[in-house]
This record gives structure tokens, C-alpha cells and sequence, in this order.
């Protein structure tokens, strides 16, 4: 890779993690550990809560096989003891009549009881329509007789009512050997399904209690229509059928997909002492779409509590740090370009910024004042630089600048433009009659003598070096401007400075006097030229004289007669 392309690409996700994605990284790095916890408890509350209806279930069938149990061993000890009468109250009559007295009223479940005759007929009933009932055909009377023992059949319909019925049967042999009759009771199995009731109007739940064979003997009233059938007809349960009627387990549980998609748990107790067995079967899916749901609502609300809290810590960087950030930012900026009158509000900052907002505040007001001080000082240099500290008047640079924009002026509303060229006479030995400092003196009174004239003319007076003098005169035609010249050769005069080294014996100047209309032909140089050259043949004439250039002009001086040439 590149050198460019590696600082593009750090660029770029410098770019990203920028604050704000920074602190939304941030807030999930918080949020994240919480919400995976949650995640992790409610899953542990769903496998907990499946585990724990499995347990009821399970629970729950054993229960009713208990109950059903007792409903059987009522049964044997009701057989028992008719068994018991048959054999000890003599004939079948007396015995019939003590057994139908004897039928107790609280036992539902027994529908009918019967002695059965060594040929398999019914010899007494509690129902009269039931004796002559030929019974020789059944299995379960066999069976009883060859065990001597309790024996219940597996589900059949009741020759009489044809109702779903369970028969029970009990040989008198077992107690008086002799006896060859066999005391039947037909049992009711719709209290099975009573029993069961509590197993049903569950979502996701399906009992049956089924035969050896597995035919289905009880449901809860809700699947009544189970009863009757066998187990592999019956949805859901067929799977389960072989698993659950071929094991020799008491009890036990086995897990399953339905061909529904469904995952199921099927709880199975055999009722002791019969073959029957109560099947539970549990919908995983059913049972845990409550806590799936809660789960779902929870996730939900998670979801939004992160989003709540990206969205809370964004506005927040926004506010807290984005914001003066950017406030602090645009005021560099102006400052930067020269605004000083920039501030930073401190009552819109978070407190943690006050402090810098403070410090800014102070250096742009520190920086705003040297900024002041500098131009004040800039100014007075500017004025400095062009000023003569001898005179108090322009320096040439002053005047030079003057002309330059006088110049100008002129040009630009074609007037006329004077410059007069004043130089003392005889200086150098006025220095060396008064020595140096008195020279200095004397150019200082030059000066204000000057600044006087200048002001009533409206011209501009400055000192163009060393003794040389000069008053640039604005609008003032030839002739105004060889007045002023005289005025100004007077003005020295009048001032009567001793110079005794001079023929005058005064101070006197030599003025020269140019006058133009400013134009593109000529340069500001050449009016300079021009009173220099008059100012020469002032000198020339003799000084403490007035010379127009290219003129002969008579002035109020004795001999003030001069041209420039
Ligand atoms: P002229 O009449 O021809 O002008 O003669 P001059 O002596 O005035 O002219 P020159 O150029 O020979 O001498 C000028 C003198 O002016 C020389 C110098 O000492 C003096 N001077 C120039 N500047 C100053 C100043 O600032 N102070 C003093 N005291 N003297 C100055
Ligand atoms: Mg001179
Ligand atoms: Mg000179």
C-alpha cells in the first residue's frame, strides 16, 4: 500500500471516529454488558420456565396416576368383598341381595356388579337388565380365573349401553376354591376423564389415558374425542405411541419434533397394578410462547432503551462538547482575521468550558489593545517620520508626499499649483559667526514664521533640508504666489535676527517662486526644479530676493528684481 493511500485511509477513519462517534461507541461499550446480561437472564428464565412445566407436568401425571390408582384399588376391594359375600352368604340369591344392598352410593365409577356363573353367564347384577348376560366369550374372565387375581381388560364397549367401558374381574376361587363364579364389575371410565380435568384447557397441553393396547380409555373434557381411539391415530401423540405403550418403564419422558414442527415433551407413568398409562404431552412451543412473548417485548424495550441512550449521549456530545467546541472554533476564526470584538458567551457553556471561554475572552481584550496601542504608535511614527523636530514643520519626505497629493488635486480639478523655494542666506557664516547651536535657533524661528504664513495662505510649509525651506500654495495662481514670496522675505526681515557676517546684517532668504497647472506633460519634480531654479537666480541677484520663475518681476525688496532662467 502506498504512503498516500495508508494517510487516506487514516484520514478517512479519523473521519469516523470522530467525537461524536466516539462517545456513541462509548455509550454502547456501557450499554452492551447490560443488555447482553438481560438477553442471558430472560433466556435462562425461558429454559427455567419450560423446565419447571415440564417438572409440573410430570408432577401432575404422577398425580393422577396416584388418584387413578386409588380408584383401582377401591375397585379390587369392592370385587374383594363381593367376592367375599358370594363365598360365605350361601346361595346366589342371598348373596345378590347383600351385594346390591352393599353397592355403595360414593363409588360413580362402578357402574355395574356382577357375580358371573361357572358357564359365564351373568347369575346376579345390581342392574337387573344385565343377568343372563353372556359373558363366557371374555378374555378377562379367563384371565382372572387362570390368576386368581384382579384383572382389568383393556378398553371395550359395554355390551349393554354401549358406552366406553373398563371391565374388572375377580374370581370368588381365590378366596373359597371350590367356587367357579367370578365377580365382574364394569367400570366408568368417564371418571378418568374427570380426573384428567385439571390437565386440560392449557395451551400447548395433551393427556390421555390409554389401555395396553393403546387405545385411548380418558381425555380431558376439551379432547374428549381422543377417547376410544388408538394412540398412532391420534395427531400429535402417534410418534410417541410405540415409545410409550412398548416400554417396560413405570414412568419416564421422551422429546420430540411433531411432524407439525412442533418440539414436544411427553411425560408417560404407568398406573400401578394395570397396564393403562397416563400420557402428558407439552407443546414447548405453546408453553413458551408466553415467556417468548416477554422475551420479544423485552428485547424490544431494550432496543429502544439503546437507542435512547445513543440518541441521549449524541445530543448530549452535541450540546456539552460539540457546540462550545465549535463556538470556540469560529471564535479563533474571527480572531484570526482580526476580529477582537469576538466573545464567547459563558452562560450558553457547560461549566467545564467557562474557564477557557474566560481566558479567550481575556486575550482577545489583551490582544484588542496592543492592537490599539500598535496603530496609535504606527500613527505617531507615520507623523514622526515625516516630521522636522527642528522646524515643527513637514520633512522633505512630508512634503514630498504633500506635493504628490497636491499635485494630484490640482490636476484633478485643473487648478493652479505654487511652490516657493526659501533658502537662508549666508548661512554657513551665520553658524560660523554664532556658532551652532544658535544656527539651530534660527531655523527654529524660520520654522514658526513659516507655519504662520502657511496658515494665513492656506499652503503647507516644510523644511526641504539643511537651511532650505519650502510652502507649497494650493490654488494660488503666479502672481498670489510671488506675493506670498514677498510676504515671506519680508516676514524674515521684519524678524530682524542679527547676522553680522551678512551685507544686510540681518537674516535674510532668497525665495523662489514656480507656479504650473498640473498636467499629464508634466511631473511633480519638475515645479521643484522650476522654484529651485528661480530660487538660484534669486541667489544670484544678489539674495534677500524673490525670483518667479521664467519671469521678471519688480518685488517690494530694494533690489528684488530677478528671472530664473
Ligand atoms: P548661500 O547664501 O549661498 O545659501 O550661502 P550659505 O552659506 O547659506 O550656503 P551653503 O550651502 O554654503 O551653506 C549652508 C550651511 O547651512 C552649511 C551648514 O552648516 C548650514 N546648515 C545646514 N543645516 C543646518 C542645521 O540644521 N543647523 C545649523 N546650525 N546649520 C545648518
Ligand atoms: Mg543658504
Ligand atoms: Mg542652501
Amino acid at each position: 500500500m502506498s504512503r498516500f493511500t495508508f494517510n487516506r485511509k487514516k484520514a478517512k477513519l479519523k473521519k469516523l471516529l470522530g467525537i461524536r462517534a466516539r462517545l456513541a461507541l462509548l455509550a454502547l461499550i456501557v450499554v452492551a454488558p447490560l443488555m447482553l446480561d438481560r438477553a442471558r437472564s430472560l433466556e435462562d428464565a425461558r429454559a427455567k420456565q419450560l423446565a419447571h412445566a415440564t417438572q409440573e407436568f410430570a408432577e401432575l401425571a404422577q398425580h393422577s396416576a396416584d388418584t387413578q390408582r386409588e380408584v383401582i384399588s377401591s375397585v379390587e376391594t369392592m370385587l374383594k368383598s363381593a367376592a367375599y359375600i358370594r363365598s360365605s352368604a350361601g346361595g346366589v340369591g342371598r348373596s345378590c341381595d347383600i351385594l346390591r344392598a352393599s353397592l355403595p352410593v360414593n363409588l360413580p365409577w362402578i357402574r355395574a356388579l356382577m357375580i358371573v356363573g361357572g358357564d359365564g353367564h351373568v347369575q346376579c347384577a345390581t342392574r337387573n337388565t344385565l343377568v343372563g348376560l353372556d359373558l363366557s366369550g371374555r378374555t378377562y374372565l379367563k384371565q382372572a380365573r387362570e390368576a386368581r387375581d384382579v384383572v382389568f381388560s383393556d378398553f371395550l364397549f359395554s355390551m349393554a349401553t354401549d358406552l366406553p367401558i373398563v371391565m374388572a374381574a375377580f374370581p370368588v376361587s381365590a378366596i373359597k376354591e371350590d367356587s367357579d363364579a367370578v365377580i365382574v364389575a364394569g367400570v366408568n371410565i368417564d371418571w378418568m376423564s374427570k380426573i384428567m380435568g385439571n390437565l386440560g384447557g392449557r395451551p400447548g397441553i395433551s393427556a390421555v389415558l390409554i389401555d395396553s393396547t393403546g387405545t385411548v380409555l380418558a381425555a380431558p373434557a376439551d379432547q374428549a374425542s381422543m377417547v376410544g381411539r388408538a394412540l398412532d391415530t391420534v395427531p400429535l401423540l402417534s410418534a410417541i405411541a410405540e415409545k410409550a405403550i412398548d416400554t417396560e418403564q413405570d414412568q419416564g419422558s421422551v422429546s420430540f419434533v411433531a411432524a407439525d414442527g412442533s418440539k414436544r415433551v411427553v411425560n408417560f407413568a404407568r398406573i400401578p397394578g394395570t397396564q393403562s398409562r397416563l400420557i402428558v404431552s407439552i407443546d414447548e412451543t405453546k408453553v413458551s410462547a408466553a415467556i417468548n412473548r416477554d422475551i420479544r417485548t423485552a428485547y424490544l424495550q431494550l432496543g429502544f432503551v439503546c437507542l435512547f441512550i445513543l440518541l441521549g449521549a449524541l445530543i448530549a456530545a452535541e450540546k456539552l462538547i460539540i457546540n462550545p467546541i465549535e463556538m470556540m472554533a469560529a471564535m479563533a476564526k474571527r480572531f484570526g482575521q482580526g476580529d477582537w470584538s469576538a466573545r464567547a458567551a459563558s452562560s450558553r457553556l457547560p461549566a467545564e468550558f467557562v474557564p477557557l471561554a474566560r481566558a479567550f475572552n481575556a486575550m482577545a481584550a489583551r490582544l484588542a489593545e496592543r492592537e490599539r496601542e500598535l496603530i496609535a504608535t504606527n500613527d505617531r511614527l507615520t507623523v514622526m517620520a515625516s516630521i522636522d523636530m527642528l522646524s515643527g514643520l513637514a520633512n522633505r519626505r512630508g512634503f514630498q508626499s504633500r506635493l504628490d497629493f497636491e499635485w494630484m488635486k490640482a490636476q484633478q480639478y485643473d487648478s493652479e499649483l505654487s511652490l516657493l523655494m526659501i533658502d537662508v542666506d549666508h548661512f554657513k557664516l551665520f553658524n560660523d559667526t554664532y556658532g551652532h547651536p544658535e544656527g539651530d535657533a534660527c531655523l527654529s524661528r524660520l520654522g514658526e514664521t513659516l507655519a504662520g504664513i502657511a496658515a494665513d495662505t492656506m499652503g503647507f510649509a516644510g523644511r526641504y533640508g539643511g537651511e532650505e525651506f519650502c510652502l507649497l500654495l494650493p490654488n494660488t495662481d503666479s502672481v498670489r504666489a510671488l506675493e506670498i514670496g514677498e510676504m515671506v522675505r519680508r516676514a524674515v526681515w521684519d524678524q530682524a535676527m542679527p547676522h553680522t557676517t551678512s551685507v544686510y546684517q540681518n537674516v535674510t532668504v532668497s525665495v523662489g517662486v514656480a507656479s504650473t497647472r498640473p498636467n499629464d506633460a508634466q511631473r511633480p519634480g519638475d515645479l521643484i526644479e522650476a522654484a529651485d531654479a528661480a530660487l538660484y537666480a534669486a541667489k544670484h541677484r544678489g539674495r534677500n530676493a524673490v525670483v518667479e520663475h521664467g519671469f521678471v518681476r519688480v518685488t517690494d525688496g530694494g533690489n528684488a528684481i530677478a528671472i530664473a532662467s
